[in-house]
């Protein structure tokens, strides 16, 4: 990316002294100081700032919902548009791709991470960077977790992860690839084989909705929006043309926009408003510009087969407000159900943990002492796995956060 062009954006910052960017950045990014430098030609001392507190900005760059986040809290909003912070952080790190800070000194440490999406990434270089052994296992054949696995190619240039895989190489980052903790090691044996581990394993399993299915089968849409990556050909040959989707987060708005480049036509059902989503603006947005329709406040009750016609019955929902404040509650309208005739029905309807990891090891989470904590001190847990915001962000900032602990020393190792 032209560096002209990046300067041009960047002296539009007013570099603010109360930083409502800052504070609605979940990295806490000082975004005021790296414009001032950027808006110099201080390209290095731009990029130092930055990695104080974000080594992923080619990630974050490109898939942040920064209208949500930075951009969305920006002054110049009040005026026209906000600072286009991701499209910066994006060119920087263009410009940075090839550089990882070496250690000064190596430290006699063995760190293992398991699981290289956003947060186990994070935590590996910072760790490497800091000096210490780092080693790495993953079930994929790459690193990006998530990213790589099931955000659709069309949204995301997945070249960065070669780079991302190329700054592990130079920080001599050794990867164990196609291994599965639970099943081709054990976390058991692996407890007493290193002086540190961070955990970062997402979140392994869909969760369903509480709706009646009469002999039909179902779909989620992380197992169709993974087999999307490796055969685009196979996910449209197993689907029929009119397919609804229950749920309005990312993973609903990437298995839509997926299913419209397969010229299927499709629907997505979501029992809150539009406003009230998960999934970020321009998502939708996006969605709706490429052919989808989007039915709020109506919930699936039951998908069954008449007349050998596969019938979903809905029913309208409204929002009551809560006692306890927060999101308003959801509530079924009395007598008023739909059928919708489909083709196939898809759950995008949320993520959970899988245990398997864990099976038979004796460690288990402490979040009463920290989030981060087990029961062992020098076994540590991150990312999807804890955070209630699922992004990319809030992964990396556990990885980071759990990298400094380690770095101050601040726990015990009894092992
Ligand atoms: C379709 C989709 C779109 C999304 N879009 C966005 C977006 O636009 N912006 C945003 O901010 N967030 C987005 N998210 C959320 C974001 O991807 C996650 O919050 C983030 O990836 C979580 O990072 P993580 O490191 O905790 O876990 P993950 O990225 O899930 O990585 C976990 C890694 O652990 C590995 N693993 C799991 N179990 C084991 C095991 N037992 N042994 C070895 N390895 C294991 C997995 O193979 C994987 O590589 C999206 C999510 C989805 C599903
Ligand atoms: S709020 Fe906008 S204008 Fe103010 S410092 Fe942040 S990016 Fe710059």
């Amino acid at each position: 990316m032209d560096k002209f062009i990046i300067q041009t954006e960047a002296k539009r910052c007013l570099e603010c002294k109360h930083k409502p960017c800052v504070y609605a950045c979940p990295a806490h990014n000082n975004i005021p100081e790296y414009m001032s430098k950027i808006k110099q030609g201080l390209w290095e001392e731009a990029r130092t700032i930055w990695h104080s507190t974000s080594n992923l900005p080619e990630l974050c760059g490109s898939l942040c919902q920064n209208e949500n986040m930075c951009e969305g809290a920006c002054t110049l909003n009040k005026i026209h548009k906000p600072v286009k912070i991701g499209f910066i952080e994006k060119g920087v790190s263009e410009l940075f791709k090839e550089i990882v800070d070496y250690p000064k000194d190596k430290i006699n440490h063995r760190h293992l991470v398991i699981g290289l999406g956003p947060a186990g990434i994070a935590n590996a270089l910072k760790m490497a960077e800091y000096g210490y052994i780092v080693e790495a296992i993953d079930s994929n054949a790459l690193l990006g977790g998530t990213v790589y696995n099931l955000v659709p190619d069309f949204r995301f240039d997945k070249s960065i992860l070669n780079d991302i895989q190329h700054k592990f190489d130079r920080l001599g980052i050794k990867i164990r690839y196609n291994t599965y903790v639970g099943k081709d090691v054990l976390l058991k044996d692996l407890i007493h084989e290193y002086d540190t581990i961070f955990i970062a394993d997402g979140l392994g399993l869909p969760s369903s909705v509480d709706i009646q299915v009469e002999h039909l089968k179902v779909y989620y849409a992380q197992d169709l929006l993974n087999k999307n990556i490796y055969s685009k050909k196979d996910l449209s040959a197993m689907l029929g043309d009119k397919i609804y989707i229950v749920g309005l987060g990312n993973v609903a708005i990437d298995m839509a926009r997926t299913l419209r480049r397969l010229h299927k036509e499709v629907h997505i059902i979501y029992r809150r408003t539009i406003e009230d989503a998960p999934a970020g603006k321009s998502e939708i947005e996006a969605a709706i510009n490429e052919g989808v329709t989007i039915h709020e406040l109506i919930g699936p009750v039951s998908y069954k087969m008449k007349n050998k016609i596969k019938l979903l019955n809905c029913e309208k929902t409204c929002l009551v407000q809560s006692t306890t404040g927060g999101r308003g509650l959801v509530q079924r309208v009395p007598n008023s159900e739909t059928y919708f005739q489909i083709d196939d029905l898809i759950f995008a309807t949320g993520q959970k943990t899988s245990e398997v990891l864990f099976h038979d090891s004796g460690v288990v989470q402490t979040p009463e002492i920290s989030p981060f904590a087990t029961n062992y001190p020098h076994i540590f847990v991150g990312g999807d796995r804890i955070n209630k915001n699922k992004r990319i962000v809030d992964a990396m900032v556990t990885g980071l956060t759990v990298a400094n602990q380690i770095a101050k020393g601040s726990y015990e190792t009894n092992h």
